[in-house]
């Protein structure tokens, strides 16, 4: 009873506070959310709104895309980063376009068996797509069940079953009503109970907040540090992406040896693309390259 009162509270606050994004219109179907899903995984939704929009504009409908080259993926992934979403998105494309008639199914063991859709994404399209009743877990809503039931500063380190079972518990029966509410959660763990500082005040489930009930108690474990970006490696990455995505034919070697000055981390960098299926090398009977494309460029 506990439980399906504190799904009623938070939807009642999310039918008042939702940010208004285009992914969440009635309208919007099943590829729609999925890409938005993929996008939203390692991306502020700032930088995802232009991004998903330009993407379905081009390819509104999986068999678009599966038209469409896997390098026409990486190069409208632009800076998005983490580009091995665009190519598994790319791949999924491919996948419904030839067994699903271009659809997106709607079964949850049909959705994790896509190229690239993993726990979450498949149980967040089932719901926010579908309208079933599944645990929808991200960071945000671990770290908002583990403060406002659980009475833990943070969630560990990794989503756990026990985290799809923690969350289950809390969704109304109702498949509809569930699926909103497991909206109403990662949404209240994205704005208001945020990492570093929560903001307890405007929280609507304050009041039976385990956490804030319990003194908000300090973390048990190490602090995590943001991840730097800056000389790493993804960095490199981005760079040497950035310009084979410029470019029409193949890019020499030469040119992608000036965009970073440490020779040993540039290798690096380039032969983990090409390993990822990113970046394809231009040879020709076991020759060295004489250049480079993107996946599936031609
Ligand atoms: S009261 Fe504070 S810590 Fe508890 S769930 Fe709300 S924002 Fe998070």
């Amino acid at each position: 009873m506990r439980d399906v009162s504190f799904a009623d509270t938070a939807i009642e606050w999310f039918d008042d506070n939702a940010r208004d994004l285009p992914w969440r219109e009635p309208d919007v179907g099943a590829w729609a959310i999925l890409v938005s899903e993929v996008m939203l995984q390692q991306t502020p939704v700032v930088r995802v709104l232009p991004a998903w929009r330009a993407w379905l504009d081009r390819w509104p409908d999986p068999p678009a895309l599966a038209a469409d080259s896997p390098a026409e993926a990486i190069r409208m992934w632009n800076r998005l980063g983490y580009p091995r979403r665009a190519l598994r998105l790319h791949e999924c494309a491919t996948v419904l376009t030839e067994r699903y008639d271009g659809k997106v199914p709607t079964g949850l063991d049909e959705l994790l068996a896509l190229p690239g859709v993993g726990s979450y994404t498949a149980r967040a399209v089932a719901a926010f797509a579908y309208g079933q009743r599944h645990p929808v877990v991200d960071t945000n809503v671990r770290r908002f069940v583990a403060r406002a039931v659980d009475g833990a500063a943070d969630a560990g380190p990794a989503t756990r079953p026990a985290d799809l079972v923690a969350t289950a518990a809390l969704l109304p029966a109702e498949p509809a009503r569930a699926a909103r509410a497991s909206a109403a959660f990662m949404e209240l763990g994205a704005v208001v109970c945020v990492a570093r500082t929560p903001r307890c005040g405007v929280c609507p489930v304050a009041g039976r907040c385990a956490w804030r009930a319990a003194g908000r108690p300090a973390p048990s474990g190490p602090s995590r540090r943001p991840q730097r970006y800056a000389g790493t490696d993804r960095q490199v990455r981005g760079l040497l992406l950035a310009v084979l995505r410029e470019a029409t034919g193949p890019v020499p070697q030469q040119r992608l040896d000036v965009v970073w000055g440490d020779d040993l981390q540039r290798r690096r960098a380039l032969a983990s693309l090409i390993e990822d299926g990113l970046v394809e090398p231009v040879a020709r009977d076991g020759a060295p390259p004489t250049g480079y494309t993107l996946a599936g460029q031609g």
